[in-house]
């Protein structure tokens, strides 16, 4: 059987050839530890991690020495939540989140902290005036996410900075979805800590960081030797931390152009089903979206019979990295969407190598799958 068509670019990219490149000398020759520095071994790998620091900070407006370097999003995630929330203290957070947010909340909770979770509209989006009225005098943190890793909503982030800066609140952001896809500058969006990964921009996985603003610090989640200011111990990942550098100058050469173009490409895959189709439900804003992303649900369409008839294409019912859980999208929960419809949800994620020869075919495939499971059992 052929591979099938890759859609499912919010569960991981995959890694650029450009960046593998980057890399492969540090798998080789270039091995050091970029803590040894007594030998030029270790000299080369420090200044390899230094060059993609930079090029890691250059990406969101921050400095070198903000960035964090871990082993991807879901640590930097409990780095931020598990440290910025004192004992007894209050956080605010969206029941959109990713888990690994969502979770490190309710980790707090058990300890005596306390936790605001609010319902988006249902468009995906956050009420500004229920933040407002969320954040109290005991609140240390607003943790919401840039874009959504299920519907793709970017969230009004600068409008959300403002109010945790009024308010005087620190605002955590996972940009996990959103970082190399869309402009992010730390500094004009109030961002005080944010989760970022390379693995969902072309970079390889088990790599990510965390900005932390210049001033802040939070208590180490690990105890060793104390690297990356003392908040993160652990041998850094040295080709990893390159490959997601050379991500991030690939990323600020080409996110523009990428961006239009997935945006053409995704309107075509929606304008071709809706033109076969009918009973077509789109999940999330579609004016404040990803470009690359759609999540649409099939009316009398058992999803699980969905994805089997669609075995050449590769898409998903979900977030991959909720897949293990059970029940269905939180997300899709949260925003309303019942029951009859959620089950037939599909995520279609677009991305760097999809060709618009693969979304005509996607697009005439999902239409034809979707016309002989409703013949087959008319609603
Ligand atoms: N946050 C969001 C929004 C994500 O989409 C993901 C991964 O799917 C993560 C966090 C976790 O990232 P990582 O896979 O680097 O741990």
């Amino acid at each position: 059987m052929q591979k099938p068509i890759y859609l499912d670019y919010h569960a991981t990219t995959p890694v650029d050839p450009r960046v593998l490149s980057a890399m492969l000398p540090y798998f080789g020759p270039k091995f050091g530890n970029a803590a040894s520095a007594t030998h030029s071994f270790g000299w080369e790998a420090e200044s390899a991690v230094e060059s993609a620091r930079k090029r890691v900070a250059d990406l969101c407006g921050a400095t070198p020495r903000e960035i964090v370097f871990t082993s991807g999003a879901t640590e930097s995630d409990n780095l931020a939540v598990k440290g910025a929330v004192p004992p007894g203290k209050h956080l605010v957070t969206v029941s959109t989140e990713h888990k690994a947010v969502l979770d490190s909340a309710s980790r707090l909770e058990e300890t005596g902290c306390s936790a605001a979770v609010l319902a988006p509209r249902p468009d995906g989006l956050l009420d500004l005036d229920q933040l407002r009225d969320a954040i109290r005098p005991d609140t240390a943190l607003v943790s919401v996410m840039f874009a959504n890793n299920e519907i793709g909503v970017i969230q009004p982030i600068r409008e959300i900075g403002a109010i945790c800066r009024e308010k005087r609140v620190l605002f955590h952001c996972d940009a996990v979805q959103a970082f190399g896809k869309v402009p992010v500058d730390v500094n004009a969006d109030g961002i005080d800590l944010m989760s970022i990964t390379a693995h969902k921009m072309y970079g390889p996985k088990g790599v990510g960081a965390l900005y932390v603003r210049h001033g802040l610090r939070l208590p180490a989640q690990m105890d060793g030797g104390g690297h990356e200011s003392g908040m993160r111990s652990g041998t850094l990942n040295v080709p990893g931390i390159v490959g997601f550098g050379e991500a991030c100058a690939i990323a600020a050469a080409e996110m523009e152009e990428e961006c239009q173009r997935l945006r053409g490409l995704r309107d075509r895959l929606l304008e071709r089903i809706r033109a076969g189709l009918d009973g077509i439900h789109v999940h999330g804003s579609m004016e404040r979206r990803l470009t690359g992303n759609l999540n649409l649900s099939f009316e009398g369409v058992d999803g699980d019979a969905l994805l089997v008839a669609l075995p050449d294409l590769a898409v998903s019912a979900g977030s991959a990295c909720a897949s293990h859980g059970t029940g269905g999208s939180h997300v899709l929960q949260a925003i309303g969407v019942a029951p009859e419809l959620m089950q037939s949800a599909t995520r279609f994620g677009l991305g760097r190598f999809t060709t618009l020869e693969e979304v005509d075919y996607a697009a005439g495939r999902v239409v034809e799958v979707v016309r002989k499971l409703r013949s087959e059992r008319p609603v």
